[in-house]
């Protein structure tokens, strides 16, 4: 729909002036909801397609304060939405698909349908998983490719799955997996990992888990899934060496993209696409508009640095607010 078009029809209901605009829940996005609601600012949260953001897609998170025996990425998303609408924060289920951030109120798009009027916005929005961007992957997507393994891990006991990555995410989930599957590979593209050192320790500690160093995924093959992967080993070197490993699971976990590209044209992002803010602060380059969580944080992308901006986030758009008198 047109930015400006008055609000009508399905939704239109829901339209008029906030406060405070969510957009995101994920910790950033529930923690921003927790001090604007217990600040009178009455918060109104847009979650997204992905209801508490990525830890809904993990199993335990073990170094979240407050939780000593640690605790599953679903349960401890409940936690954080229950205690955001314990203050009477609505958390309401749609995706900002436009924005005009000209002039205040900002104006927000809702699922294409419907506009919304803010005098604050927090971008919350978070990161989403890369793929590689192999055609094999659109091919086979739902049928042997994800990007989550506490999702799809459950499909694969006993079989033989590929991890490709050499991140903390990468390595959570080969772990993850190596306790479901018959064996796991780790297609990593450098001769080291980028993961934590506890991280790597758990992966050379799995006995089914083997690392493929200096591995590339090229394409996939299988009638009807996935049934093998083609990898190119020290590319571009004179041992170049392409080969083909049967597996029946193919898992990316080579990191994220930050969701900012509707808010592109008016804030600056660095070359990634991670929203730039006032050092210290979540402050963007738009007074009234602030950015917490992984969305502007090219560096930590923790939940508990995400809920820590998610606090400074509510906090200076209430002083915002109480500067506007
Ligand atoms: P996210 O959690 O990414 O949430 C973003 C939210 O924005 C989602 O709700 C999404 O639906 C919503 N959204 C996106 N676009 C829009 C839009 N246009 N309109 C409205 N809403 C939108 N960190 C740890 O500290 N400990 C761990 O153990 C840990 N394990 C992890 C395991 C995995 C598999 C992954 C992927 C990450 C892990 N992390 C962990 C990192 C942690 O999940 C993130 O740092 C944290 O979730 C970031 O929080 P966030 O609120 O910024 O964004
Ligand atoms: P990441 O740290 O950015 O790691 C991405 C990995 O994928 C790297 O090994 C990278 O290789 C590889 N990669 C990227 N593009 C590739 C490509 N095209 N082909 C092959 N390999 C590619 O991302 P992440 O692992 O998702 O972690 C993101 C953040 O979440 C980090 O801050 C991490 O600490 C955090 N996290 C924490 C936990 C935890 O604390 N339990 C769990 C998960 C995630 P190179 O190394 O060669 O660049």
């Amino acid at each position: 729909m047109d930015i400006n078009q008055e609000p009508k029809g399905e939704g239109s209901e829901n339209a008029g002036k906030i406060k405070c605009l969510i957009l995101g829940s994920g910790p950033a996005g529930y923690t921003a909801a927790i001090y604007a609601a217990r600040a009178n600012l009455k918060p109104v949260m847009y979650t997204g397609l992905q209801m508490g953001g990525q830890l809904t897609t993990t199993t335990e998170v073990d170094n979240y304060p407050g939780y000593p025996e640690g605790v599953t990425g679903p349960d401890m998303m409940e936690d954080f939405k229950k205690q955001a609408e314990r203050f009477g924060t609505e958390v309401r289920f749609g995706i900002a698909t436009a924005v005009d951030f000209s002039k205040r109120p900002f104006k927000v798009v809702i699922d294409d349908k419907y506009r919304i009027e803010a005098e604050t916005v927090i971008i919350s929005t978070g990161a989403t998983a890369k793929y590689l961007g192999l055609e094999a992957e659109k091919k086979y997507a739902g049928m042997g490719v994800s990007a989550c393994a506490t999702c799809d891990g459950f499909f694969y006991r006993g079989k033989v799955v590929a991890v490709v990555g050499g991140g903390d995410t990468a390595c959570e989930e080969a772990s993850y997996l190596a306790g479901l599957a018959g064996k796991v590979y780790m297609i990593v593209r450098r001769d080291i990992l980028r993961a934590s050192k506890a991280m790597q320790k758990r992966i050379f500690n799995t006995e089914n888990i083997e690392v493929l160093w200096k591995h590339q995924a090229i394409d996939l093959k299988g009638e009807g899934g996935v049934e093998s992967v083609v990898l190119v080993k020290e590319k571009g070197t004179p041992k170049e060496e392409i080969k083909e490993l049967k597996i029946d699971g193919f898992f990316l976990a080579i990191g994220h993209a930050p969701n900012s590209e509707i808010f592109k044209s008016y804030l600056d992002t660095d070359e990634v696409g991670y929203i730039k803010t006032i050092p210290g602060t979540s402050k963007t380059k738009i007074p009234g508009v602030f950015a917490a969580g992984d969305v502007q944080d090219p560096t930590y992308r923790q939940a508990v640095t995400a809920a820590g901006t998610g606090c400074i986030a509510a906090i200076d758009a209430e002083r915002f607010l109480a500067e506007q008198g």
